[in-house]
């Protein structure tokens, strides 16, 4: 036997047992003929000494950091005792310990708050996965799993996996595609989700599926995001939309509990897409914060002051408690709105003194009586100041729900420790996508338009009014899952094909197995894929899902401790039919 306990197990009441530990060698420290060690392994740190007797041995055989080394020896009281450790009462008196396996110097310290760089840590991994706040990362990575699982067992939900190699399906991203070696020139490509599978089981009969799946979707990795990351994927039969919401706000109250020990009383709150989008400028609203946008245009315009009057719109904000910026932070604010990611020209100001006075930064053009009215528009008291932009109606709104979240930001009411959940609701099925000159589908191309809306499928002019069952779960301005209510019939579904720009034969080609299966008894469906990686990471109260994931990529969708992606041999390439271009 290795072991008889863990290097986090010991307590005062073990005092005087004879055990036998293993693990690594955190850190020695010698104090004349005494050493002490610290031996760490996944449940703690113990401290061990080695007396006099053994300072031959260590001379033979030096211990190092990282070392994996077996020690036996007494549970002794400690003297000097350490609060800040579960084993901090106890050390081990070792009466013999032996050298596992050595180990080179590590690159970098392995403890929290480590000298190692971001690239460095991601090389030598599997030494980052020592540290212990990577591994509470993936301790709860692991609890939310069985949280949600056990959820959903309860439910009935049957897990059933779906394959990786799968025909090139898109649905929305690129495709990650495989070349077949016994199908000389074909490929398969790796699922973005098993969307298509899920539906086909509905269409079998297992009415309540789940998987906590990888996904693969080669995108560029701006933002967060990993070209494999994972899903808790769910589909339900004979459901509508409010079977849906209500069967995963329980299970996102359950894992709630279960994890943070948070008790949501209340339904969580649902928001229109259009209002999210009027409001917060985005469809992931984070409200744990007001701050809503509010619509100038009418109020500014015909004023004589050109960048309102020839603005599509002008949206502004109310920073409550902020008239007391200084000139030097507006004019910082303003170079934060210009900044290439933001795209604005400006930002127009108007200070609400706390004695009553308006003043602002376009004072020639609007007068106190006027700029009191922006105040009741934005609700705006004394003690405020009020933002303003103007400009291109799609990039303002986008521009202003930034600006938002950064005034947010500034004043602290983003706290990682609030949870803030909602549904969005009533997405438009479609969007129109400006380089490729079409219509795509918001979700996917198997979300069913709202029944009322169908009928504007024939009417091009309408393709922008049209609402679709689909759903977001949003927490703390991320979205954190999705899905919608599946078309289930198969002309409806051709007849999305085509509004997408599929002719009948592409649609076919790519999707004949699905029209077909609809043909044989579908039932009405519908379901969500939750952010897995995200939904940790939010949990975690951290900004990366990396830190969530064991072997993650770096922003390059590079491994970096194995160096993948790489070349192949050229007898690989010859088996697969393939040459490359130089
Ligand atoms: N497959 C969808 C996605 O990955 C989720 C869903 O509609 O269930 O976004």
């Amino acid at each position: 036997m290795y072991r008889t306990h863990t290097c986090g197990e010991l307590r005062l009441e073990h005092n005087g047992k004879k055990v036998t530990l293993a693990g690594w060698v955190q850190r020695i420290r010698k104090f004349g003929s005494i050493t002490f060690v610290d031996l760490r392994d996944r449940y703690g740190i113990t401290q061990l000494l080695l007396g006099e007797s053994l300072n031959q041995q260590l001379d033979q055989q030096p211990l190092g950091r990282e070392f994996v080394i077996q020690v036996s020896g007494t549970v002794t009281e400690r003297t000097n005792k350490n609060p800040n450790i579960p084993t901090g009462d106890i050390e081990i008196t070792v009466s013999d310990f032996a050298i596992l396996n050595g180990a080179k110097t590590p690159p970098f310290t392995v403890q929290d708050d480590t000298d190692g760089g971001d690239e460095l840590r991601m090389k030598y991994r599997y030494l980052d996965l020592r540290r212990n706040i990577v591994k509470q990362n993936l301790e709860l990575r692991y609890r939310v799993n069985r949280s949600a699982r056990n959820f959903l067992d309860s439910r009935g939900f049957m897990d059933i996996e779906t394959p990786f190699l799968i025909k090139s399906t898109p649905e929305g991203a690129r495709d990650f595609v495989v070349p077949s070696r016994m199908n000389p020139n074909e490929f398969y490509a790796l699922p973005q989700s098993p969307q298509t599978f899920k539906q086909l089981l509905m269409v079998s009969g297992y009415d309540r599926y789940y998987q906590i799946v990888k996904c693969f979707r080669d995108e560029d990795l701006r933002a967060d995001r990993q070209p494999e990351f994972t899903q808790i994927d769910c589909e339900m039969s004979f459901v509508e939309q409010e079977d849906i919401l209500n069967n995963f706000e329980e299970m996102l109250k359950h894992i709630f509990v279960e994890i943070k020990g948070i008790t949501f009383n209340e339904p969580f709150p649902r928001m229109t897409w259009d209002d999210a989008m009027e409001f917060y400028g985005n469809d992931k609203p984070d409200i744990r914060f007001e701050m809503k946008l509010v619509n100038l245009s009418e109020t500014v315009k015909g004023n004589g002051f050109k960048v309102f009057d020839e603005a599509e719109l002008v949206v502004a904000i109310c920073a409550k408690g902020c008239a007391e910026y200084t000139r030097k932070q507006l004019d910082e604010l303003t170079e934060w709105v210009k900044r290439p990611q933001i795209g604005m020209n400006g930002l127009i100001y108007a200070r609400y003194g706390t004695d009553g006075t308006i003043k602002s930064s376009v004072d020639k053009f609007f007068d106190e009586g006027k700029l009191k009215t922006w105040a009741e528009k934005c609700q705006a008291e004394p003690g405020d100041l009020i933002l303003v932009l103007a400009g291109k109606e799609e990039r303002t709104r986008k521009a202003m729900s930034e600006l938002r979240l950064e005034m947010g930001e500034r004043l602290g009411l983003r706290d990682k420790n609030v949870f803030k959940p909602l549904w969005v609701i009533d997405f438009p099925l479609f969007e129109y996508a400006e380089e490729e000159n079409r219509w795509v589908a918001r979700h996917h191309p198997f979300t069913a338009p709202k029944p009322e809306h169908i009928e504007w499928m024939n009417d091009l002019s309408k393709y922008a009014d049209i609402k679709a069952n689909a759903y977001d779960i949003v927490l703390n301005g991320t979205e954190v899952g999705g899905g919608s209510i599946r078309i289930f019939q198969r002309d409806l579904q051709e007849k999305m094909f085509a509004a997408l720009g599929m002719t009948p034969e592409e649609a076919n080609h790519k999707f004949g197995f699905l029209l077909g299966a609809f043909e044989y008894g579908a039932p009405p469906h519908g379901g969500i894929a939750f952010g897995f990686d995200r939904l940790c990471s939010l949990l975690g109260g951290s900004e990366t899902i990396r830190d969530f994931i064991a072997f993650p990529k770096n922003n390059s969708g590079r491994d970096v401790m194995m160096d993948a992606p790489s070349t192949i041999d050229q007898s690989q390439l010859k088996e697969l039919n393939i040459s490359l271009v130089q």
